[in-house]
C-alpha cells in the first residue's frame, strides 16, 4: 500500500465513535421544537388569523392575503426567540437539491440603528435573482424573473440561524420551475377525482389525502478515503475499482449489528430530524456493505416530500461532524447493490379511511378494489411516463443490474389480492345485478382476508408492489426528489379516477344500480390492465421478453426514456388534470435532457483525467521495475534459467503494456466521442449521442484499470480500494 494511501487507511480504521450528547428531554418532549407548526401557531398567531390559516392548510382554500402580516410577524418572533437571524424562502428547483437565498431579518429604524422586521410581503412572495436555474428555455436571461411563493401546507422551520419558508418556484409567466407547483396541483387533482368516488361509497367525505412513506438507503465512507476518490469528489460515484475480494455474498451486512461509529452519526441525524419534525422511525444496515436505511412514518406527501429533502441536507451536514461523507448516489460501487428510495404511497380521506386497505364489510372492500383496480389501470396506461419520472443518469445503473427492479413497470400484487382480483374477473356478470335495496350485499365480491395487512408475501424484485395497505413504488433513486414520481402517479390516479367516475355515471343514467356499474367496471378494467400485473421474478431474461410481448415500455436508453413525457397522452393527462401544460412539459425535458449530457460529460473528464494521470503513469511504473527485474535476472543467472524465472514477468510486462495502450486509445476516442456530441446543439439529440456513443466508453476504459489495479504494486496505487472504502470499522 503507498504509504500515504496506508496513512489514510489507517486513520480511517483508528477514528472513534464521536461522542452524541442525547437531549435530556424524550423524543416526544423535542419533537418539532424547530418547527413553525400549529402548537406555534397558536401560540403566536389571534385566535382568527390562526383559524385561517388551519382552514388554508386543512382544506386547501385560498389564502387570504390579509393575514400574511400577522402570520409573517408571528413567526418572526417565534425565530427571532429561537435566536434566529435570518429567514429564507426554501424550495426546489430542477437540480434535484434544494435552494436557499438568505436574508437576514434588520432593517433601519430611522433612527441610526436597525430592528428585526418581516412583513407578509416577503413570507408570501419574493423574486430570487435566480436567472441561472435551470428553467429549460422558459425564462430566457432578459426577463428572467422567477418567484417563490409561500406554501402554507408545508411549516416553517428552523436550520441553524435561518427560518425557512417553503416556497414554490414559478416562472414570471406562471410555468413552474420546481417540483413543488406541480406536486402540489396533481395533489389536488386526485384529492378531488378521489373524493368524487368515494362519494359512490361514503358520502361525507371532503378531502382526500395522498400519503407517502419513503425509505431512504445511503452509503457511507470515510471522509479521508472520500477526498483520495476524485471521482467520488466529483461526480458522486467510483468510475473505476476492482471487486473487493469480500463484499456482499455473505450477506452479513443486512440487518447486522450497526458499526459504532455509524450508530452515532445515526444517533445524532435522529435527534435532529426529530427536532424538525421529521417523524423518523427505523434505521438498519441494508445488504451492501456500508450501506443503511432510513425511514420515518408515513405523512402526508407534500410535507413528506419536504422532509425528504430536508433529510438528505441534514444527513450530509451530519454525516461531517462524523467524519463521514454520506453517498446519495443511485450506484456509488460497481457489483454491489445500489441505492433507491422506496416511495410508499397511498390515499386518505378526512373522514380516517384508509383507501388502499381492505375492511370488513361489503361497501368497504368494493371501496377497496376500486381504488387498487384504478391505482392498476393509472400505472398501466402510464407505466412508460413513470419509468420516466425516476430516470436519472445514475439511477439508470441501478435498475436492470441484479438487485433493484428492471427498467420495465410492472405491478405485484401477492397470492390473495390476485386471487380477489381473479374471482371478480371471472364471476358472472348476473351475479352483479342488484336484487333490490341493501341487497347490493349479494354482489359478488369476495371475503378480503384480513392478513392481507400484515402481508409478508414480498416480492422486492417489484418495481410497483402491492404491500397490504399501500403501493411500494421502488425505482424511485436514493437521489431523486420523490416529487418526480409521485408528480406523474398522483396525476395518473387523478385521470384514471375521473374517467372512471364518467364511465360509473354513464352506467348508472342508463338505470344500472351503483355499485352494479361499479363492479361491471371493475370488471373490465381488471381484463384491460392484465399486462401490468406480474407477480413473476422482475429480475429474469424471461421477464424482458414476456414485458415486450405484453406491450409494456422496455425502453433502457434514459434520453429516449424522457420521450414518454412528450407523448400524446402523457401531454393529455396533464393538461387534463391542470398540472402542467406542453410548454412547461417540453421546457422541464429540455433540463432532464441537458442534465443527463452535462453528467455523463463530467464522469467521460474525470475518469479520462483519472486514467491519463493517475493509472497509466502508476502502472508504466511498476512495468518499470518488471522490466529492470527481467535484465537483472539475466545478469546473474544462465540465459535458459533466467528466461525460464522471468516468464510470469514478462506475461505481466506484456499486460500492463496491453492495458495501458487500449486505455489510451480508449480515452482518445471517448474525447473524440464528446467533440461530435458536443456540436450538436438540439439538446435531445446531444443527450442521445452522449448515451450511445460517449458513456460505452466509460465501462470500456474502466474494465482495463480494474485490471491493472489487480496486477499493481499495492504500494504504488494511491486510490483507496474498493476493500478500504466499503468496510467501516
Ligand atoms: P419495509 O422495509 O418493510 O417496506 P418500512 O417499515 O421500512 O417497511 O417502511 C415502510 C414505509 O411505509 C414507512 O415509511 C411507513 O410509514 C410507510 N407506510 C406504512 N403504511 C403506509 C400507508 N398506508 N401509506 C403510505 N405509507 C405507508
Ligand atoms: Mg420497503
Amino acid at each position: 500500500m503507498s504509504t500515504l494511501r496506508f496513512k489514510m487507511v489507517e486513520e480511517a480504521f483508528s477514528k472513534k465513535p464521536s461522542n452524541v450528547e442525547l437531549p435530556a428531554e424524550r423524543p416526544s418532549e423535542y419533537y418539532a421544537m424547530y418547527v413553525f407548526n400549529r402548537e406555534k401557531m397558536f401560540k403566536y398567531l389571534s385566535a382568527e388569523v390562526y383559524a385561517k390559516l388551519i382552514n388554508v392548510i386543512d382544506t386547501g382554500s385560498a389564502l387570504d392575503r390579509s393575514i400574511a402580516d400577522e402570520v409573517a410577524a408571528g413567526k418572526k418572533k417565534w425565530a427571532v426567540e429561537m435566536g434566529v437571524t435570518h429567514y429564507t424562502h426554501w424550495f426546489a428547483p430542477l437540480t434535484e437539491g434544494t435552494a436557499e437565498k438568505h436574508d437576514s431579518f434588520i432593517e433601519h429604524d430611522g433612527k441610526g440603528g436597525v430592528i428585526e422586521e418581516f412583513s407578509g410581503k416577503l413570507l408570501v412572495q419574493q423574486e430570487p435573482d435566480a436567472s441561472s436555474f435551470p428553467n429549460g428555455g422558459i425564462r430566457n436571461t432578459f426577463e428572467a424573473r422567477g418567484y417563490s411563493a409561500w406554501d402554507p401546507s408545508s411549516p416553517a422551520f428552523i436550520v441553524d440561524d435561518t427560518l425557512c419558508i417553503p416556497t414554490i418556484f414559478i416562472a414570471y409567466t406562471g410555468e413552474s420551475l420546481d417540483y413543488k407547483a406541480p406536486l402540489l396541483k396533481a395533489l389536488r387533482a386526485v384529492d378531488k377525482a378521489a373524493v368524487d368516488v368515494c362519494h359512490y361509497f361514503n358520502p361525507d367525505v371532503r378531502k382526500v389525502f395522498a400519503n407517502l412513506g419513503w425509505e431512504q438507503e445511503y452509503f457511507l465512507v470515510d471522509e479521508g478515503l472520500y477526498a483520495a476518490r476524485p471521482d467520488l469528489l466529483l461526480t458522486g460515484r467510483t468510475l473505476m475499482g476492482h471487486d473487493s475480494a469480500k463484499n456482499q455474498q455473505l450477506e452479513d451486512h443486512y440487518f447486522g449489528a450497526i458499526p459504532t461509529r455509524v450508530a452515532a452519526f445515526m444517533k445524532d441525524l435522529e435527534i435532529e430530524a426529530l427536532k424538525l419534525g421529521i417523524p423518523v422511525k427505523t434505521r438498519h444496515n441494508e445488504v451492501a456493505p456500508n450501506q443503511f436505511e432510513l425511514a420515518p412514518i408515513f405523512e402526508e406527501c407534500n410535507l413528506a416530500n419536504d422532509h425528504n429533502m430536508l433529510i438528505m441536507s441534514l444527513m450530509r451536514k451530519i454525516a461531517r461532524n462524523h467524519g463521514f461523507r454520506v453517498l446519495l448516489h443511485e450506484k456509488p460501487f460497481k457489483g454491489v447493490n445500489g441505492s433507491g428510495k422506496h416511495n410508499n404511497w397511498s390515499l386518505g380521506t378526512d373522514t380516517g379511511l384508509a383507501l388502499m386497505s381492505p375492511g370488513k364489510d361489503f361497501t368497504s372492500n368494493l371501496r377497496f378494489v376500486t381504488f387498487v383496480v384504478n391505482t392498476l389501470m393509472a400505472v398501466y396506461k402510464h407505466n412508460g411516463l413513470l419509468k420516466a419520472s425516476i430516470m436519472s443518469a445514475s439511477s439508470a445503473h441501478r435498475l436492470g443490474a441484479n438487485e433493484a427492479p428492471p427498467a420495465i413497470i410492472s405491478s405485484f400484487l401477492g397470492k390473495q389480492l390476485s386471487a380477489v382480483l381473479r374471482h371478480i374477473e371471472e364471476s358472472e356478470p348476473e351475479s352483479f345485478q342488484s336484487l333490490g335495496g341493501k341487497t347490493g350485499m349479494k354482489l359478488d365480491i369476495p371475503q378480503i382476508p384480513e392478513i392481507l395487512v400484515d402481508n409478508t408475501d414480498r416480492n422486492r424484485t417489484s418495481p410497483f408492489a402491492f404491500t397490504g395497505n399501500r403501493f411500494e413504488f421502488r425505482a424511485a433513486g436514493a437521489e431523486s426528489n420523490c416529487a418526480s414520481a409521485m408528480i406523474v402517479l398522483n396525476t395518473a390516479m387523478a385521470e384514471q379516477l375521473k374517467e372512471f367516475k364518467s364511465v360509473v355515471d354513464e352506467r348508472i343514467a342508463a338505470g344500472e344500480e351503483t355499485f352494479s356499474a361499479i363492479l361491471g367496471v371493475i370488471r373490465e378494467y381488471i381484463r384491460i390492465c392484465k399486462p401490468i400485473h406480474f407477480d413473476g421474478n422482475g429480475y429474469s431474461d424471461e421477464w424482458k421478453e414476456e414485458a415486450k410481448r405484453r406491450g409494456l415500455d422496455c425502453e433502457t436508453s434514459v434520453p429516449l426514456i424522457y420521450d414518454n413525457y412528450l407523448s400524446e397522452e402523457s401531454v393529455r393527462m396533464f393538461e387534463k388534470t391542470g398540472v402542467m401544460t406542453r410548454k412547461e412539459l417540453e421546457a422541464r425535458n429540455e433540463v432532464k435532457w441537458e442534465t443527463y449530457t452535462k453528467k455523463i460529460q463530467i464522469e467521460a473528464r474525470v475518469l479520462g483525467d483519472l486514467a491519463l494521470n493517475h493509472i497509466v503513469p502508476v502502472a508504466t511504473k511498476y512495468q518499470s521495475t518488471l522490466i529492470d527485474n527481467v535484465y537483472k535476472m539475466h545478469e546473474i543467472f544462465p540465459k535458459e534459467k533466467a528466461d525460464k524465472l522471468t516468464v510470469r514477468n514478462l506475461e505481466l510486462i506484456e499486460a500492463i503494456a496491453t492495458h495501458t495502450a487500449l486505455i489510451k486509445e480508449h480515452v482518445d476516442n471517448m474525447i473524440e466521442a464528446r467533440k461530435v456530441a458536443n456540436r450538436i446543439s438540439d439538446e435531445r439529440e446531444k443527450a442521445i449521442a452522449y448515451h450511445d456513443t460517449v458513456f460505452p466508453w466509460l465501462d470500456e476504459i474502466r474494465s482495463h484499470i480494474d485490471e491493472l489495479e489487480l496486477i499493481v504494486d499495492d504500494q504504488m496505487w494511491t486510490l483507496p480500494k474498493y476493500r478500504e472504502l466499503l468496510f467501516i470499522r
